[in-house]
């Protein structure tokens, strides 16, 4: 097998727990109001496959608070659509001057598949139904200034589970810290396969039950394009899961609300929940920023 290029962040799955860390200080330093030109004349490519607004636009928020040049490449317009292979277009991209690709991907391993055959870092940006990493340590980051510590933390994850590479990557993070997880939802949504995912992960049907005396919550959204003949009947789901404020109150007093976004309201939580006090929802988009600066300083050698 290829070697992957150093600097480039495929997953949580296989990071060190000091590695993960690392990150996590480096993005505590950045400030994205305070540009620093630590990748002045870095080009960093943008390449996504499929639609985001959270991810795509602070990955390269990041980039030009530090300095560096971005290209944005979407599947639709570029010689994608004319049929052009992933590691075609991976070649042309270094051609073009890329030192860092970003890439989000609709299947698994597309940017581990990339950075094999690539000289410049690939950074995954999501990948299918596999893993999310900027997504699980800017979670992580948020879920640390509000609580001292990941260890013993009740994290409750109710949602589309399955289909959701948030929930693997939040997963494989927050065991590595000692976090109580429960996943929450159907079993077309939480297989009995997923607790095999870490060890200790338990499985709940009932939002009831996984919420009570959670700190956190993580709600997730129903993926609706990746339900593929999947019967899911919604009613039954905003019935029996729906984050609700009666719901809510199940769970600590300062539990911590977040979802990684778009948030469908009125399905997997409704508005009040989307916009209480105990929302993090807007600041996990806004601490995207650092933490995608991190990692992206760490790609290009220049977080020291
Ligand atoms: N934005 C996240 C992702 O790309 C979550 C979602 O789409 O529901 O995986």
């Amino acid at each position: 097998m290829n070697k992957v290029t150093r600097g480039s962040l495929l997953g949580i799955e296989h990071l060190q727990a000091a590695e993960i860390l690392g990150l996590l200080k480096l993005a505590r330093r950045m400030n994205p109001r305070k540009p620093r030109p630590l990748l002045r004349g870095k080009r960093v490519l943008l390449l996504f496959y499929e639609p985001s607004t959270r991810t795509r636009s602070s990955f390269e928020v990041a980039a030009k608070s530090m300095g560096a040049m971005t290209t944005l490449v979407l599947s639709s317009g570029s010689s994608i659509e004319k049929g052009e292979s992933l590691l075609d277009t991976a070649y042309t991209l270094r051609a073009v001057g890329a030192d860092v690709i970003v890439i989000r991907h609709p299947h698994a391993g597309a940017p581990l598949l990339m950075a094999q055959h690539l000289d410049i870092p690939v950074v995954n940006a999501g990948d299918g139904m596999h893993e999310h990493p900027s997504q699980a340590l800017l979670d992580a980051y948020t879920i640390l200034r509000h609580k001292k510590t990941l260890k013993g933390l009740r994290v409750a994850i109710v949602g589309d589970i399955y289909h959701s590479r948030v929930a693997r990557s939040g997963i494989h993070l927050l065991s590595k810290f000692g976090a109580h997880i429960t996943l929450c939802g159907p079993p077309e949504f939480v297989p009995e396969t997923a607790a095999t995912l870490q060890p200790g992960l338990h499985i709940s049907r009932t939002a009831e039950e996984a919420l009570h005396g959670a700190d956190v919550i993580m709600v997730l959204r129903v993926q609706k394009e990746r339900l593929a003949g999947m019967k899911i009947k919604l009613q039954d789901y905003i019935a029996r899961y729906q984050m609700t404020m009666a719901r809510l109150k199940l769970a600590k007093r300062d539990a911590l609300v977040m979802h990684p976004g778009p948030i469908i309201r009125g399905l997997e939580l409704t508005w009040e929940v989307a916009d209480c006090p105990q929302s993090a929802i807007v600041e996990e988009v806004a601490n995207g920023v650092p933490v995608r600066m991190a990692i992206l300083a760490e790609a290009l050698g220049k977080a020291r």
